[in-house]
């Protein structure tokens, strides 16, 4: 007896008994009552893991964002959670991050255009900013994504 995966390239074929067939017969059987149940779940549980830095709903999730935070700064990309503190001028205001780090966040007239209104207490979730002055300066590009999240203290109930 065999099994065989049909590839676009051409076929693979493996032996397999009658027993190891049954043995994941049943073991799908106990699975899928688990999988179903989790499917079911409204909002869905958030499962953080090291694929959550590439997850397009990311800035929505608490529990994956801090994952790809970490993941971020180890790669030198400058994603970063903030609570604002207060506006410096007309490019820039203070924040602090999610270790409590006074950031400087920076940026350019046609950028400032571009931000949501921002103010203190509020929580953003910056996504592609620029680090500088060895991570005490975050520069908003244009292409930067900035997420209003929540304000201080309230809950961030975004589902995973
Ligand atoms: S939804 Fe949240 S937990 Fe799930 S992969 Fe995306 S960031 Fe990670």
């Amino acid at each position: 007896m065999r099994v065989s995966a049909q590839y676009l390239e051409g076929v693979e074929s493996w032996p397999i008994t009658q027993g190891a067939l049954e043995d994941a017969e049943a073991d799908l059987v106990k699975k899928l009552k688990l999988l179903t149940e989790s499917l079911g779940a409204h909002p869905a549980a958030a499962k953080p893991s090291a694929g959550c830095h590439t997850c397009a709903v990311r800035a929505r999730c608490a529990a994956g964002w801090a994952v790809g935070e970490e993941a971020a700064l180890v790669d030198g990309r400058g994603d970063a959670e903030l609570v604002v503190q207060a506006r410096a001028g007309d490019h820039g205001f203070f924040a602090r991050s999610r270790t409590g780090a006074e950031i400087a966040v920076v940026y350019e007239a046609p950028v400032a255009k571009l931000l949501p209104e921002h103010v203190k207490g509020q929580v953003l979730r910056v996504l592609d900013g620029v680090w500088k002055e060895t991570r005490t300066q975050l520069e908003l590009k244009a292409w930067t994504q900035v997420f209003v999240v929540t304000r201080e203290g309230d809950s961030d109930q975004t589902p995973g």
